[in-house]
C-alpha cells in the first residue's frame, strides 16, 4: 500500500522536478520511466535506475526502461510517430507549394494569352487557333499535376489516419494495466485528483482500496504465473460486481481502487462488500494442470470524497481504513469514519 506518490505535491511535478535534478531530457518515454521509478515497489528497477546517477545518457535511460517497462517501446513509437507526423506535414507543405506555383504559371500563361489576344493581329483565324492550343495544353497540363497532387493529399490523409489510430492505441495502452486490463496507476492518479476539480462533483463520490491477503503466501505456493492470473480473476469479480461507468484500477502490485460516483457511505460500503463475497466465493483452479488453488480474499478500505480536503487526504484515509480492515484479520471491509461521527452527540 504505497501512498508516497499521492502524498505532498502532485506526481507530475514529482516527475518533472526529479528528471530537472537528475539532468534527464524532458522525453515522454523518460517521463514514463521516472514516473515508474518513483512509484513502483520492483527493487530492481529501483537498484538500477538508482545506480545511474546525475546527467545518464539517453540509452542508459532506455536500456532500463526497454526491461522494465511493457509500454516502453510504445512511447518510442510516439516518438517516431512524431517525426512521421513531421515528415507527412512536410510533404503536405510541398504539394501545396508545388500546387501553387503550378497554378502561378497557369494564371501568368492565361494572363499572357488574354493580352495577345487583344492585339490586333491575334483577330486573324490562325493565331486564335494558336491561343485556343496553348489554353487547351497548358489547361491539360495543370489538371494533370493538380489531379497528382490531389492523388498524393489523399495518400498522405489516410496516413494520417492511421498515424491517429496508431496514437489512440497507444494512448489507451498508456494508461491501462497489462495483467489486469484495467485502468493503471497513472490514470487513477489522473481521476482520483479529478475529483476535487469541481467541489460539487466531489459531492458523492467514494473511493475504496483493495488489497489481496497474504497474496505473497499465494505466490510462494503456486507460483508467481498463476499468482498474476489471480490478478486477473481478482479485476473480473470487481467489474462483475460494480456498474460499467465505475472507475477501476490495478494501482500497485496486488492492490485496487474503485472510485463510485452519485453514492451514499453506505451504498459504497455495501459495494466494496459485494466485491469482497465475489472474491471469497471464487475457487481458484488451474487449468493447466487442473491444481486446485483454495480461493483468495480481499480486504478494503472505504472513503467519501466529502471526508477528505483532496486527493491526498482521501487516499489516505481510505488507505488508513483499508489497514484497519488488515489489522482487524483481513477479509473485511472498513469505512473512514469522520471525526464528527465521533462526538458524544452522535454516540449512542
Ligand atoms: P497482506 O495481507 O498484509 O496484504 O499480505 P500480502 O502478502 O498480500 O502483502 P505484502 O505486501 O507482504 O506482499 C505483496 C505481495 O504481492 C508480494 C508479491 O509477491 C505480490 N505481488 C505484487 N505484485 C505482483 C504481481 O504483479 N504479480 C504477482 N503474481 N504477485 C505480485
Ligand atoms: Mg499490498
Ligand atoms: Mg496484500
Amino acid at each position: 500500500m504505497q501512498s508516497e506518490n499521492v502524498e505532498g505535491i502532485d506526481p507530475a511535478t514529482t516527475v518533472i522536478t526529479k528528471m530537472r535534478e537528475q539532468g534527464i531530457s524532458s522525453l515522454p518515454r523518460n517521463y514514463e520511466l521516472v514516473y515508474q521509478f518513483l512509484n513502483t515497489s520492483n527493487a530492481a528497477l529501483i537498484r538500477e535506475f538508482a545506480a545511474l546517477g546525475r546527467r545518464p545518457t539517453q540509452e542508459q535511460l532506455d536500456s532500463i526502461g526497454k526491461k522494465f517497462l511493457p509500454h516502453h517501446h510504445g512511447i518510442n513509437t510516439v516518438d517516431q510517430t512524431r517525426a512521421r507526423i513531421s515528415d507527412e506535414m512536410q510533404a503536405v507543405i510541398r504539394l501545396v507549394m508545388q500546387d501553387r506555383s503550378t497554378l502561378k504559371k497557369y494564371s501568368h500563361l492565361l494572363g499572357e494569352t488574354s493580352s495577345r489576344l487583344s492585339e490586333s493581329n491575334a483577330t486573324q483565324p490562325d493565331a486564335m487557333a494558336d491561343l485556343v492550343r496553348i489554353i487547351s495544353s497548358a489547361t491539360g497540363d495543370t489538371i494533370e499535376k493538380s489531379g497528382a497532387a490531389v492523388h498524393q493529399m489523399i495518400e498522405r490523409a489516410e496516413e494520417m489516419a492511421q498515424l491517429k489510430s496508431e496514437l489512440e492505441e497507444y494512448k489507451r495502452l498508456a494508461t491501462v494495466d497489462a495483467i489486469t486490463r484495467l485502468s493503471n496507476r497513472r490514470a487513477f492518479d489522473e481521476r482520483l485528483s479529478a475529483i476535487y476539480d469541481n467541489k460539487q462533483d466531489a459531492m458523492h463520490q467514494a473511493l475504496i482500496l483493495g488489497d489481496i491477503d497474504h497474496f505473497k503466501t499465494f505466490n510462494d505456493t503456486y507460483g508467481h504465473q498463476v499468482g498474476d492470473r489471480v490478478l486477473s480473476v481478482a479485476a473480473a469479480m470487481m467489474q462483475k460486481s460494480v456498474s460499467k461507468d465505475v472507475f477501476l484500477a490495478r494501482t500497485g502490485g496486488e492492490e485496487f481502487a474503485i472510485i463510485l460516483h452519485g453514492i451514499s457511505l453506505q451504498d459504497a460500503t455495501e459495494t466494496a462488500e459485494r466485491v469482497r463475497l465475489a472474491v471469497e466465493a471464487t475457487p481458484l483452479k488451474n487449468q493447466n494442470d487442473g491444481v486446485d488453488c483454495g480461493r483468495i480474499t480481499m480486504s478494503f478500505g472505504v472513503c467519501m470524497a466529502t471526508d477528505a480536503a483532496n486527493a491526498q487526504e482521501l487516499y489516505r484515509k481510505a488507505d488508513a481504513a483499508l489497514y484497519e480492515a488488515k489489522d482487524a484479520g483481513r477479509n473485511q471491509v472498513r469505512t473512514h469514519i469522520p471525526k464528527m461521527l465521533n462526538w458524544p452527540f452522535f454516540k449512542r
